[in-house]
């Protein structure tokens, strides 16, 4: 088993670190030095491999395409015959198809009827498009001057990838054109990292599973469901291990089932100042783990560490309860966290700007994320107006979110017509 640093270790390495006020890009800063790469790997294929991280870089055994070929239906002919002064009459001698290579031999002032895909006829270099030119008889054509020039709508030989060369580095994401560049080597399988398994829990005395009897005080688990969509969109292996009670032994008994399974664990409620539960309590005496006031909203509260059990250890994200604040601080910082335990490394999609439709009210010292309807105004310009109630519980504002418009640290209020960052959901 590796060696992972301690909180401790992490916290003194990063200058100004105080988890009382812990400012948003700092937690990022944290969380990538708490979290390592998994090391497992596994061969499936093509078809089942979307979604997952290549594991080592994929070299390609072949040129791709294998032959030079013809990139349209026409007329495969010698470039260098074309004059600047007067069109081109070429005898057809014969006809190239896809898939099968055409072997005759073409002379000066032939030229060979050919399909988009077949071979390139030794000795040729240039294709006339069907439609370009004009054919004088089934076994003659003319090329008007000025139509094309010499190597046109022919691909090269390796022009997609060349043998020896990386199709895809270790770390990218099989996406549906990087399935198909794979296919296109011709291998039926790909090296990925295994999936990263990761168990949620929601706690709270007042939290209802669905299928219970509605009681005063109480609402239903909405943070399992979210949770659970978040990380299925991520392609992890999730483990679901339900609503958990505030009671000490029901409390033990899950984080130890956890870490001995995930390499993740991520709660929702219980961690915020003043709870009168055991989440906390029982977090710190399985692990290392550190309570912070993130300086941010929604979603101030967070725990996170690593707990033990055994052998194994699994990296815990306590995330805070309310339904919106466990969206955003799962978006903002576990994700990231947890594409970086995948192995993952892609750039993140680009955050955008668009001019802000209200004003956005805000205090410098914070990272605000609203939740936001971005669409284009009559100058073709992105714009944003806000969801409405931006209140932590409201679960709907995410909804009819397309966007969180992030808000940084050091801003203040945005005015109308503004330039704000949004991040696209
Ligand atoms: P807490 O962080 O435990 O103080 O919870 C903050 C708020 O989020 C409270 O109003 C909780 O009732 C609510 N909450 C906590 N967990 C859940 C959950 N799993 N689903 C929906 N709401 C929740
Ligand atoms: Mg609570």
């Amino acid at each position: 088993m590796t060696e992972h640093p301690s909180i401790a270790e992490i916290a003194a390495n990063l200058e100004g670190y105080d988890p009382q006020a812990l400012p948003a890009n700092e937690v990022l800063k944290f969380l990538s030095a708490l979290v390592s790469p998994i090391k497992d790997i596994e061969s499936v294929e093509i078809f089942n491999a979307l979604g997952r991280v290549v594991a080592q870089d994929v070299i390609s055994p072949i040129d791709v395409p294998p032959h030079d070929n013809s990139a349209m239906d026409g007329f495969a002919f010698d470039g260098a015959a074309l004059s600047s002064t007067q069109a081109l009459s070429l005898k057809i001698v014969g006809t190239a198809l896809a898939g099968k290579a055409w072997q005759g031999q073409v002379n000066v002032g032939e030229c060979v009827k050919i399909m988009t895909g077949a071979i390139m006829p030794d000795g040729l270099n240039t294709v006339i498009p069907q439609e370009l030119c004009q054919i004088e008889s089934e076994h003659s054509i003319v090329i008007p001057l000025g139509v094309l020039k010499q190597g046109d709508n022919r691909r090269l030989r390796g022009e997609d990838l060349l043998k020896g060369s990386p199709a895809l580095r270790q770390g990218a994401l099989v996406t549906p054109a990087a399935a198909g560049l794979l296919a296109s080597l011709g291998q039926p399988t790909v090296k990925v990292m295994r999936r990263l398994k990761v168990a949620y829990f929601s706690t709270g005395d007042e939290i209802l599973s669905l299928g219970e009897a509605p009681r005063e005080g109480a609402v239903f688990d909405s943070n399992r469901y979210t949770v659970h969509g978040l990380l299925q969109s991520m392609g992890c292996d999730m483990i679901d291990m339900g609503v958990v009670r505030d009671d000490p032994q029901l409390l033990e008994e899950a984080f130890k089932a956890a870490a001995q399974k995930a390499d993740a664990i991520i709660t929702s409620g219980g961690v915020s100042v003043g709870e009168a539960d055991f989440t906390k309590a029982m977090m710190k005496k399985l692990g290392d783990v550190v309570f912070w006031k993130i300086a941010m909203r929604p979603g101030r509260p967070m725990a996170v560490g690593r707990l033990t059990e055994g052998l194994r250890s699994a990296v815990l994200f306590g995330l805070p309860g309310n339904p919106v604040a466990v969206m955003v601080t799962f978006l903002a910082f576990v994700k990231p966290a947890l594409l970086q335990m995948m192995g993952h490394t892609s750039d993140a999609p680009p955050v955008m700007r668009a001019r802000t439709q209200e004003i956005l009210r805000k205090k410098p010292g914070r990272t605000e994320y609203q939740r936001g309807v971005v669409s284009r105004n009559d100058q073709g310009e992105l714009q944003v107006k806000t969801t409405g109630n931006q209140g932590s519980g409201v679960l709907s504002s995410m909804v009819q979110a397309n966007a969180l418009i992030v808000l940084a640290h050091s801003e203040s209020t945005a005015q109308v017509g503004d330039w704000v960052d949004v991040l696209m959901l």
